[in-house]
């Protein structure tokens, strides 16, 4: 039977933690699968919002660069038909930044650059210079030479005599007389030239200028040499890629070659003034070599115009552009370095931000941007129409900025449901203390009522052996009669006690209990106690004595509960005291306090058993076997009347030494303290 009832108790008891489990571990689980979706669509939804952000910058950029070609192919539409191409040279190379030009006539034929042999100084054998050219460079007889092209400069013939005074200072600078020579020189090198357009005139003119620089290079520094030098730099810089005129002064070689020699007379004589005038020229020359390239390897003709292709020249890559006019075809170049500069819109959008950009020309060659960034490109876009093939890609710089969002995002979440999930664990926690509590509480009860049953059918069934017998007049004398109506009056009275306990208890329960509080002399209230349980005491032999510290202060307290109060500790320290019993009772005066303390030498207490006694239907021992009667309220009903009186009860108990229970009461104000 028993065994049955703690079989269905534990099932009970399964229950409920199954439904415990069941209320945690559901909203977790589903807490957890709810995450795990959310962290995979949060790592969807940044990716597609950075991506649509970073393709809408690039559509930006992209629109920007479009918008900087169309303005630089309409201004190639502003062309005017040219005739000294050197004038549309300059324009393009230096404000337009082009790093090359070649223009065509409506026949493919080009205007520039056109190039030309360099004339020689191979003078026939009928030449008037002949004999002075013998004596010059196959005798070496240089005075005799110097003076032979005297004679002759003042020929009638122009292209002779400045020949002759170049042929002269020539000859006078080989000899070391170098002052001399510069004079000659700057005589030819300024000459006033009766014919201007005569290349062959202008070619001697800017040779003797070239060979004044040579002189006056190995010269030494004087304010004059540097003025003379200045004089003939500028002289030959303002032919050079001379916008002025109907047509250019040389062809585009010779301009070619003389740039370069005023470019190495600049460097070494560190005219710092020109530095400007020097990096134009700079400019202009490099442009000029290219362009002298393009003319030989490209032609005007193709099926495509207004786009840039790529191709070598000079052995570096250059990108080219063929762009119609009415009454002309152009080419532009651009170097490496010339074409990433137009990709600045790129450039301002995307630096600053966690994206690098990389640009690629339609054979896929880098052009502009970081080379190698890391990782896959996550976007890429087609250039302008100016750049056929050509495409943009779009990187992320120091890892995947998509990751890294979505983990901030992710993060939040994660925090967030391990707060949930910890939450739920301790409501969870606390509903499980609370349920045990609920599931002992009503196992104790359910022992309660056992154990009232038990006590109550005790002294009933003695009652009523003791009564039967005497009614069936089975007793030898009087004597025996008197014994077992006493008896039977010790059992009434055991019972009446357990009773009033129950009611205490239940009162207690239903917070029904009232309390008559008056001022009261603590030796009445130990004198009724003592009287109460003294027929108990007698019976079980104990040796018992009472100490009261006579005067005391009078308490305000209910007198029968203080009564019960003491019983009840008296009752405890009769029970759990083994043989040879020794209770005392002391009342003693505590400054503000009342304290009644009861002792025994009984079986004690464990500090462990010590602070839940007073908790309701606690029993150290709690078998049903065991000895002493009760059912685990005497100390719950104690606690609540001192409590109620403002009291405090203490314990100072030992395992097998006994016990002391200190009750403290209150003194009435001005009442003896
Ligand atoms: P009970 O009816 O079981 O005596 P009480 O509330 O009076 O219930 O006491 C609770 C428990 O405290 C007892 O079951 C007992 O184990 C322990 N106890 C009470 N008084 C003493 C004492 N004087 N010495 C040792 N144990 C005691």
């Amino acid at each position: 039977m028993k065994f049955g009832s703690a079989l269905i108790k534990r099932h009970n008891q399964l229950q409920w933690v199954a439904l415990l489990a069941v209320a945690v571990v559901l909203p977790t689980v589903t807490l957890l699968w709810f995450m795990s979706r959310v962290v995979a669509n949060e790592r969807l939804v940044v990716r597609q919002k950075l991506a649509a952000l970073y393709q809408d910058k690039l559509a930006d950029a992209t629109a920007k660069t479009e918008s900087l070609y169309a303005a630089r192919l309409a201004s190639l539409d502003k062309i005017k038909p040219v005739t000294n191409p050197y004038s549309l040279f300059r324009r393009l190379v230096l404000e337009e930044n082009f790093q090359g030009v070649v223009v065509w006539d409506a026949d493919g034929s080009a205007v520039y650059p056109q190039s030309a042999d360099v004339a020689g100084n191979d003078a026939p054998s009928d030449s008037p210079l002949a004999d002075a050219r013998q004596q010059e460079f196959a005798r070496q007889q240089y005075s005799e030479a110097a003076q032979l092209y005297d004679s002759l400069s003042t020929h009638s013939d122009p292209r002779v005599a400045l020949a002759a005074m170049i042929g002269k200072s020539r000859c006078l600078s080989k000899l070391g007389r170098l002052e001399e020579s510069i004079d000659e020189c700057q005589k030819a090198a300024f000459a006033a030239l009766p014919d201007r357009e005569d290349p062959v005139l202008r070619l001697a003119v800017e040779n003797a200028r070239l060979l004044l620089l040579s002189v006056l290079n190995r010269s030494g520094q004087s304010p004059l040499h540097s003025e003379i030098l200045h004089r003939t730099v500028n002289a030959l810089s303002n032919d050079l890629y001379n916008p002025a005129g109907d047509r250019a002064l040389l062809p585009a070689n010779q301009n070619l070659f003389i740039a370069k020699k005023v470019l190495e007379a600049l460097q070494s004589s560190n005219l710092a003034e020109d530095a400007k005038a020097t990096d134009k020229l700079t400019k202009l020359a490099a442009a000029e070599e290219l362009s002298i390239a393009a003319a030989e390897t490209i032609r005007p003709f193709s099926s495509q115009f207004d786009g840039f292709f790529q191709t070598d020249l000079d052995q570096q890559r250059v990108y080219g552009l063929r762009h119609r006019t009415q009454s002309s075809t152009l080419l532009v170049l651009l170097s490496e370095t010339g074409i990433a500069s137009a990709f600045s819109g790129y450039q301002d959008t995307f630096t600053g931000t966690e994206s690098a950009y990389r640009i690629l020309d339609a054979a896929g060659n880098f052009v502009a941007g970081t080379p190698r960034p890391a990782g896959k490109s996550f976007t890429a876009a087609p250039l302008p129409a100016a750049f056929p093939g050509w495409k943009v890609e779009l990187y992320f710089e120091g890892g995947d900025v998509f990751e890294k969002a979505a983990r901030r995002q992710i993060a939040v979440y994660m925090w967030t449901g391990v707060l949930v999930i910890v939450l739920i664990l301790m409501a969870g926690g606390f509903a499980t203390r609370a349920v045990g509590k609920q599931i002992r509480l009503s196992r104790l009860k359910n022992d309660f009522i056992a154990t009232v049953s038990h006590e109550l059918k005790t002294p009933l069934a003695s009652m009523r052996v003791l009564v039967d017998t005497l009614l069936e007049g089975n007793v030898r004398d009087e004597a025996q009669a008197k014994e077992y109506l006493r008896l039977t009056a010790k059992e009434n009275e055991r019972l009446s006690r357990m009773i009033d306990n129950f009611l205490t208890f239940s009162r207690m329960e239903r917070n029904k209990m009232a309390f008559t509080l008056a001022d009261v002399r603590p030796a009445a209230i130990a004198n009724d106690a003592i009287e109460s349980v003294k027929t108990k005491f007698v019976a079980h032999n104990c040796h018992f004595a009472i100490d009261v510290a006579e005067p005391l202060p009078e308490i305000q307290a209910d007198h029968d509960a203080m009564v019960t109060v003491l019983v009840n500790l008296l009752d405890n320290a009769c029970k759990y005291t083994a043989e040879d019993k020794q209770i005392a009772v002391k009342i003693f005066h505590d400054p503000g306090f009342v304290c009644f303390a009861v002792s025994d030498n009984g079986i004690g207490l464990t500090r462990k058993h010590t602070r839940r006694i007073f908790d309701r239907f606690y029993q150290v021992d709690s078998s049903l076997a065991r000895k002493a009667e009760g059912c685990g309220l005497g100390l719950s009903i104690v606690k609540f009347i001192v409590d109620a009186h403002k009291g405090r009860i203490d314990v100072e108990s030992k395992p097998g030494k006994g016990s002391t229970f200190t009750v403290r009461i209150p003194v009435v104000r001005g009442n003896g303290d």
